[in-house]
């Protein structure tokens, strides 16, 4: 295409082409059949049965709209959570959630908030609203309150914490959530991505609804794609004040719920044994993990999540580049963090018994050859 054809054409607005597209988690090797995934933090569990028979049950309405409330779902969370169902709206995925909260808050001259191992949709959402991305060091792997709070200006209208932190796997306690938003002016929107709360267990952690509650400035947002294993059908939830449900319903697509999604989550929510199956499963093999990573001389980030950070050593045969090599060769597909802050990290989702066996049998080779 010659220059004059360029200049005539559609042109993106300011700063889109600056953003850097998310690239998901590898699937799959070229010439290795048998591959273990554990790069996306997806449940090995996978969903519960009951969720999927409420989505087969589905393909009797395809030819009709999804409910546009999403009413079913949004009674399902608030019966189970025991929240207002009025202050509960649904995404696809919360990722839609988080673009949609940028598309209403954020405007060319505003900044938004967050931590340089923060997830990388925020960054690639607040660019895409034309507004500035203002990225705060963590003190190592956990969320610093009070450099969050030195970050703050005039121009700030949202905060991001993931907490816990993706791919840290460390949490920040409730009463530093709640000193970090008693710092805020109320007119900045602070949004708790708690999509890993179901995994912790630990009695400082809250995942914000008592906040959100108690004030006009917090979102808190969740997803059905990490204990509820049904990431392939996009459902992500917010719990907010009305006027911010109010605001998003405004702009967000009439019907960004399919019916299946709706179903699916609707009876998934309602499985507390498979959550409760899923959590168990996730605290035994996650404890397992960190111990056999340790007895190979390996650094992990203590998480209370399903996933661990694994730090590799910077000698270069032994690098995490390297062993992320090595495991794909033998089918563990693991996750590099580099654009997250951790070129010498892998993160690993917690697995299956046989593939979490087998990374460590294939780490034992790969630090002994
Ligand atoms: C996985 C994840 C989500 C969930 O995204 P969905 O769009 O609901 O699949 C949100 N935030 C973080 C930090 C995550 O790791």
């Amino acid at each position: 295409m010659n220059d004059f054809a360029k200049a005539q054409r559609p042109t993106p607005k300011a700063g889109v082409m600056d953003i850097a597209a998310y690239v998901p988690g590898k699937a799959t090797v070229q010439g290795v059949a048998k591959i273990h995934k554990l790069s996306a933090n997806e449940s090995p569990l996978g969903a519960s049965p009951h969720a999927v028979e409420a989505y087969r049950a589905t393909d009797h309405y395809l030819s009709s709209y999804p409910d546009g409330e999403v009413t079913a779902l949004r009674q399902a969370i608030a019966e189970t959570q025991g929240l207002n169902i009025e202050n509960i709206l649904c995404g696809n995925g919360s990722d839609e959630l988080l673009g949609l909260l940028c598309q209403t808050y954020l405007a060319p001259g505003d900044e938004a908030i967050f931590t340089d191992h923060g997830f990388l949709v925020y960054k690639i959402q607040t660019l895409a609203a034309g507004a500035k991305p203002v990225i705060v060091k963590e003190n190592d792997t956990v969320i610093d309150v009070d450099a969050v709070l030195a970050a703050v200006t005039d121009k700030t209208k949202v905060v991001f914490i993931t907490n816990p932190g993706n791919p840290t796997g460390t949490y920040v306690p409730f009463e530093e959530v709640k000193r970090l938003h008693a710092g805020l002016p109320p007119h900045v929107l602070l949004v708790l991505d708690a999509a890993y709360a179901e995994y912790v267990r630990k009695n400082d952690y809250e995942a914000g609804v008592a906040l959100v509650s108690a004030s006009d400035n917090v979102v808190m947002t969740r997803t059905f794609s990490k204990i509820h294993g049904l990431p392939a059908l996009r459902i992500g939830w917010m719990y907010a004040p009305l006027h911010v449900t109010d605001a998003v319903n405004r702009i967000r697509g009439p019907f960004n719920m399919n019916s299946a999604a709706i179903a699916a989550g609707t009876a998934a929510i309602r499985d507390r044994e498979h959550v409760q199956k899923a959590c168990a499963y996730n605290a035994e093999w996650a404890q397992w993990l960190t111990d056999e990573f340790t007895k190979l001389g390996l650094k992990v980030t203590p998480s209370v999540t399903n996933f661990l950070l694994v730090h590799f050593p910077d000698t270069q045969n032994k690098s995490a580049a390297k062993a992320d090599e090595y495991l794909q060769s033998k089918g563990y597909i693991l996750r590099r963090v580099t654009s997250y802050g951790f070129p010498e990290a892998l993160r690993m989702s917690i697995g299956s018994e046989e593939a979490n066996r087998g990374v460590i049998a294939a780490l034992t080779e790969f630090l002994k050859s």
